[in-house]
């Protein structure tokens, strides 16, 4: 599975990735291409900080999500179904 997220500077404007389980709140990170330290706070107007936090929650909730269904057919009693 794809767990980078496209993060883009509201600074320099260039695209760089980071990835989702470490993109929550209050993560910083420095732009690769300027420097410039990136708060990803989900109370920020920013749009290029609010859609990455977005697009990374979605994506840990889909693992999670992975792990119960896995965690479920895991408990299901094995029957031969002969197929
Ligand atoms: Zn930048």
């Amino acid at each position: 599975m794809n767990d980078r997220i496209k993060v883009i500077c509201s600074n320099c404007r260039k695209p760089f990735s980071e990835r989702a389980n470490r993109l929550k709140n209050g993560y910083q990170v420095q732009c690769p291409n300027c420097m410039r330290l990136i708060t990803f706070d989900s109370s920020s107007e920013d749009p290029n900080i609010r859609r990455p936090l977005k697009a990374a929650r979605e994506i840990r909730y889909a693992a999670e999500d992975a792990i119960v269904m896995a965690r479920l057919a895991a408990q299901q009693p094995k029957r031969d179904t002969g197929y």
